[in-house]
């Protein structure tokens, strides 16, 4: 799955939600989250990102490892 780490936070270009063929990528209220199991890798939200928010999951970088869990807390609560 593809994850969308902190530099998505207070900015939500949306780019992504349009490239996204199947619709699997939600609005929070501070960034945008991608839903792994709805996630079919197909890639194309990565290059459309303005601020390069986007990571194959297990390209993501060890600081922003916390976004993997935000984003399992973020689908928790919906
Ligand atoms: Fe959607 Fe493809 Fe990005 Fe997954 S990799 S969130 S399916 S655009």
């Amino acid at each position: 799955t593809y994850v969308i780490a902190q530099p998505c936070v207070d900015v939500k270009d949306k780019s992504c939600i349009e490239e996204c063929p199947v619709d699997c990528i939600y609005e929070g209220q501070r960034a945008l989250y991608i839903h792994a199991d709805e996630c079919v890798d197909c890639g194309a939200c990565e290059p459309v990102c303005p601020v390069e928010a986007v990571f194959f999951e297990s390209d993501l970088p060890g600081r922003w490892q916390g976004f993997h869990q935000s984003t399992v807390e973020f689908f928790e609560t919906v």
